[in-house]
Parts: structure tokens; sequence; C-alpha cells
């Protein structure tokens, strides 16, 4: 018998991937799909970000560099940091990764001992509570819903810190609430924080130009630089420059961690793909309207779909602050349609019955919601809400 690690087994595949996998499925089987799973903008990647790769497989960058990411682009990354985020870091306190993702993965490994605890507010980014668990820490869910806008109040931080505590995340603007966290409820999550010395801080800041609230982006580190010795701010080029496929990411922290985050990374995939550093690097470094326009349009889809999902019966959805996703209750809905009981069943049914591909919430730690992306055509959002209409209607 083939024995599997508890570790394998503590986790899951990711539930996102496996909708959009499922509707692909189906699409393939000649079904008329439409999509509202997918975590990525469906723009193209920038023209002057894609020439500057071809430049890069031309002037022959195409080899191994440092683990950490090519001097070029750690210089880009410092100064993004120190222009749109007024925050300071040297080359030693940078590690590039491929993808957000790796960039959280390295963090767990290199901070968590097997029960260490790392706190993480619901709904979550579904892949945090599994990196945790491969790091054989214990994630722990702090709960929030619509009355506090899907964040987490101080209270409910101090709630649930204890000695065990390692690790505290935050996502801002959120996937999948759409929600972000303004500078006097940061000030207040850090008053706590401060009290703990012992609690590293991430803050993903993945989404950061995509938001609407009017207010200029804010982390913790803004609102509490205090906090700078023990706090890892992640990013990177995915959302933000329709780049998901380039696989970049990077963090931003204490030189001790970071250095034990670059180890793990040179014993497991080494340098993120030479091409894409350099396609990164000019994303960082050039014209920024790109993004500006793509958020303008994801705020239009998003206002006008809030609008028409507060139409549909059973349905109730806030306004969000930024990215590209809705989070509504469908809880009244659930409880309306005989044979279904919960938002795992109701997803199955929209996708198998109306072609409507949603996440249900309780992926993301939040029952009785679904996530929706507009990073979708409003031709495709329009047809949607027509199917929404008649399967809940
Ligand atoms: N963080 C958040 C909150 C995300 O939603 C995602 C992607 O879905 C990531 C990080 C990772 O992005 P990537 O690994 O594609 O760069």
């Amino acid at each position: 018998d083939l024995q599997l690690s508890s570790r394998v087994q503590a986790i899951k595949p990711s539930p996102t991937l496996a909708v959009t996998n499922k509707a692909a499925e189906l699409r393939a089987a000649g079904q008329d799909i439409i999509g509202l799973g997918a975590g990525e903008p469906d723009f193209d990647t920038p023209e002057h970000i894609k020439q500057a790769a071809i430049e890069a497989i031309k002037s022959g960058q195409t080899k191994y560099t440092a683990v950490d990411g090519t001097p070029a682009l750690k210089k880009a990354i410092i100064a993004k940091f120190k222009r749109d985020n007024g925050l300071e870091y040297e080359a030693n306190q940078i590690l590039v990764s491929s993808g957000g993702k790796q960039s959280f993965f390295n963090l767990a490994l290199a901070t968590l001992n097997a029960g260490d605890e790392a706190i993480i507010p619901a709904p979550y980014w579904v892949s945090y509570p599994d990196m945790v668990l491969v790091a054989e820490g214990k994630p722990v869910i702090i709960e929030t819903g619509a009355d506090t806008r899907f964040k987490i109040t101080a209270e409910q931080l101090e709630g649930a810190i204890t000695e065990r505590t390692r690790l505290f995340v935050i996502n801002s603007p959120s996937n999948p609430s759409g929600m972000a966290y303004t500078m006097e409820e940061l000030k207040a999550i850090a008053e706590v924080l401060k009290k703990h010395p012992n609690i590293m801080i991430a803050t993903d800041d993945m989404y950061e130009p995509i938001l609407w609230t009017g207010q200029p982006f804010c982390n913790i580190l803004n609102a509490c630089p205090e906090l700078y010795d023990r706090t890892f701010v992640l990013n990177g080029v995915s959302k933000a420059y329709s780049m998901t496929g380039w696989r970049i990411g990077y963090a931003a922290g204490p030189a001790k961690i970071i250095g034990a985050m670059k180890k793990i990374q040179s014993q497991s995939t080494s340098n993120p793909c030479s091409i894409s550093q350099a396609a990164a690097q000019a994303a960082l470094d050039g014209p920024q309207e790109c993004v500006g326009e793509m958020v303008k349009a994801f705020e239009k889809r998003h206002d006008w779909l809030v609008a028409a999902l507060n139409k549909l019966p059973g349905v109730e959805c806030l306004k969000g602050d930024g990215t590209f996703y809705v989070f509504p209750s469908f809880q009244a809905a659930i409880d309306a349609t005989e044979g279904v009981s919960n938002d795992v069943e109701f997803a199955e049914k929209l996708l198998s019955e109306a072609g409507v591909a949603l996440v249900p919430g309780s992926a993301f730690g939040c029952p009785g919601h679904m996530r929706l992306s507009f990073a979708t055509s409003m031709d495709n959002l329009e047809k949607a809400i027509e199917r929404l209409q008649k399967a809940l209607g």
C-alpha cells in the first residue's frame, strides 16, 4: 500500500480552482456554462509588459537568477514600496517568489512549528488555512459576517490570541469579501498586536490598487509603523497587472525571516522565472495608467452587479470596497429551495441546472454566501443574472 504523509492528508485541493476546472469540464462536454468562479482579471497583460518579456528572451535572460530575484526587480520592488506605501526596505528584506501563493507558503514554513497557531479572519483566501496545515501549524479562524462588513474587530482578535499564537494574517482589500479595512480599524487592531510582541503579522496586499473607497490604500504598517520589525508585506503583480500566469509575487519584512524564506525557496523552486521577473520589473517601473483603466472597469461592473443581485429573491449583497469579487448572502434562497440544505449543494445545483459557476462561501470559511467574480464581460454578467433569476424565481 502506498503511504501518504499526514501532512498531505490534512489538506484539500484549492476549491476555487476546483470550481473553475469543473466549469471547464462541463463546457468541454458541450454545456453552456458562465464562469463566475475565476480568481483572475479577464484583461490581457498590458503590451509594454509583454514586450519586456520578449526583450528578456531575445537578450538571453533565460538562465538561473539569484534565488531571491534579480537585483533589477528587487530595486523596482523597493521603489514601489517607497512610492506607493511610504515603506523603506533594503535588498536583503525582499524575496521574489513564483506568485503570492509561494510567498505565503515560504512564510508559513519559515515561522511555524508544529502546533503553533496562525490567526486567520474568515471569510479568508482559501489557501491560508491549508498552507498553515502543511507547515503543521494550527489555523485559528475568527468568524465575521455582513454586520461588520466581513471585518474582524480588535476585541475579536484579542479573544483569539493564546500563548501559541505566532502569526496573524490580514488581507485587505479581501478575497473573497471585497472589503477593505479603514485606517481607524487597522489602528485598533494594531493596538492589540502591540501588546503581544511574539506575534508576527502578514498583510496580504495582493489587491492593493483595486480599490474604490475614495481613500488611499493603507495597510497595518501605515496604521502602526511600530510593527515594522515583525510585519511581512505580501504583494505581487498577478492581480494588479493581470499577470496571473506569469507567477511573480514578493514579500518584504525582517531580514532574518526573509533570509529563512529564501533558504526554503532555494531548496524547493529556486528563482522564479527569469523572463517573468523582467516583465514584473516593467510592470512596477512602467506607466501605471493600465491599472487605473482595469480598476475603472471593475468598479462599473461591481456597481451593476450589486444592484442586480439585490433584486434577486433570497439574495443580499453589500457594496464592496474593491477587488473583483462580491460576496452576497444566499441563505434565504437556500432556505427557500427544496432538496438543498447548504451553500455547497446550492452552488452545485446552480452549476448543473442554471449553468452558472460560483464558489460557495464554505470554501472561504463563511457558509450561506457565494463568491461571484466579476472579472468577466458585462455580457456574461447580464446572462448570469438572467439565469440566476430564473433559477431562484
Ligand atoms: N493572496 C490573495 C488574497 C489572493 O486572492 C491570491 C490569488 O488568488 C494570492 C494571494 C496569490 O496570488 P498568486 O499566487 O497568483 O500571485
